[in-house]
């Protein structure tokens, strides 16, 4: 494969790759589109077995932010970085200076910040480096853990599908949750304050039991998950939870949750649909924690406090949009996520229209 003819390259600004001798760092930078502004994503770090790998990993997460961040409407761009190695054995302060040294060599035209592997400790030696980098603690921009502003966006976009499907508000309505991790656990207190009755999985038998007493949910075993009797699915561990067989088994008349890449492949986001279950593309409704990421860089680059008010606002209009995704796909009989991606990619190439145009 060559880096043009890679499907997942289809699109993308400019791929950057950087080494340090001294440091060990091999790392790839990926700018999908600049054309709503900076290119924003996180930096994940991963024992990848190849470059290869590494490069399409980085552009498929590069890309996909894009279409989250158009759908946020946030003035952002996509873009996504990767570093080739082991987060438990790898990390050293030079690794992530020299990391921050790349970021700034890219000039400004892609903001990082935390993704699988990479801490807020991490960051802070990147910054040393470069100004791109949001995920902080201990400054007045700071953003903090975006898990509860992730969650917040699910819970409202749950609410939001259960009025339309089910016509009737949260209270009594049964919802199946995925893993009790950051956002998870979030969401399961939010919804059993609006009356929800829970039924919760997670691999982690211990933060299980916890929740679990907090929000007086049933528990079931991770693989049981798929079977129980719930209105509403919210998948909120790892990616590829919708599969045919997957689908096959869940009761439910609603998916929606904070998990990212839900659907394991195209054809279980077209079974959804034949299903007549009304699904929540994964990228619209987990908006929540790019917008907190984004009221960081706005409150960066203009030198002032982080701003929650603005990230509420901002999430209203996520929900605005999530709705315009609902009725375009229930009015045209088509799967939501394909809607979905039709509307981000003409919210990024109305874009790239003005950017001419100026
Ligand atoms: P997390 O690691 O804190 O939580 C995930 C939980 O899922 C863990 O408790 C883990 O034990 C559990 N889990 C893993 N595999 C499981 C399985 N097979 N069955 C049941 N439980 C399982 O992660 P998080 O930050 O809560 O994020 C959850 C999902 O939401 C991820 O897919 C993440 O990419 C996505 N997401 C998170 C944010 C955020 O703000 N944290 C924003 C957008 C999207």
């Amino acid at each position: 494969m060559t880096l043009f003819d890679s499907p997942a390259f289809e699109g993308h600004e400019g791929v950057h790759a950087f080494s340090d001798e001294k440091s060990g760092l091999k790392c790839i930078i990926a700018v999908h589109s600049t054309a709503r502004g900076p290119a924003a994503g996180g930096c994940r770090m991963w024992p990848y077995a190849s470059s290869e790998e590494a490069l399409v990993d980085a552009l498929r997460l590069s890309r996909a932010m894009s279409y989250k961040n158009a759908m946020a409407d946030l003035e952002l761009g996509g873009g996504k970085s990767v570093i080739i190695g082991d987060s438990r054995t790898q990390k050293t302060p030079q690794l992530f200076e020299a990391f921050g040294r790349a970021v700034e060599d890219v000039g400004g035209k892609y903001w990082t910040a935390e993704d699988v592997g990479v801490s807020p400790v991490d960051l802070a030696y990147a910054r040393t480096q470069t100004r791109y980098v949001a995920g902080l603690d201990g400054h007045a921009a700071a953003s903090g853990d975006p898990s509860p502003v992730t969650a917040e966006g699910v819970f409202r976009g749950v609410r939001l599908c259960v009025q339309r499907a089910l016509k009737r508000d949260l209270g009594g309505v049964r919802v199946a949750i995925q893993g009790v991790g950051h956002v998870g656990e979030y969401l399961a207190k939010k919804l059993h304050a609006a009356g929800a009755k829970l039924i919760l999985t997670d691999v982690n038998g211990e933060t299980l039991r916890r929740v679990a007493a907090e929000t007086n949910a049933e528990v079931v075993a991770p693989s049981a998950i798929f079977d129980v009797d719930a209105d509403v699915f919210a998948p909120c561990a790892l990616g590829g939870a919708i599969s045919l067989d997957t689908l096959s088994r869940i009761r439910a008349k609603i998916i929606a949750g904070a998990a990212n890449n839900q659907l394991a492949s195209a054809d279980a986001g077209r079974e959804l649909f034949n299903r007549g279950v009304l699904y929540a593309p994964d990228y619209v409704i987990n908006g929540g924690g790019i917008i907190n990421v984004a009221g960081e860089i706005r409150a960066l680059d203009r030198d002032e406090a982080f701003d929650p008010a603005w990230v509420d606002a901002k999430l209203d209009r996520l929900m605005l949009t999530l709705e315009e995704v609902l009725d375009q796909a229930q009015h045209e009989r088509r799967p939501t996520h394909e809607v979905a991606n039709e509307i981000a990619r003409a919210r990024i190439v109305g874009a790239v229209r003005k950017q001419a145009a100026a």
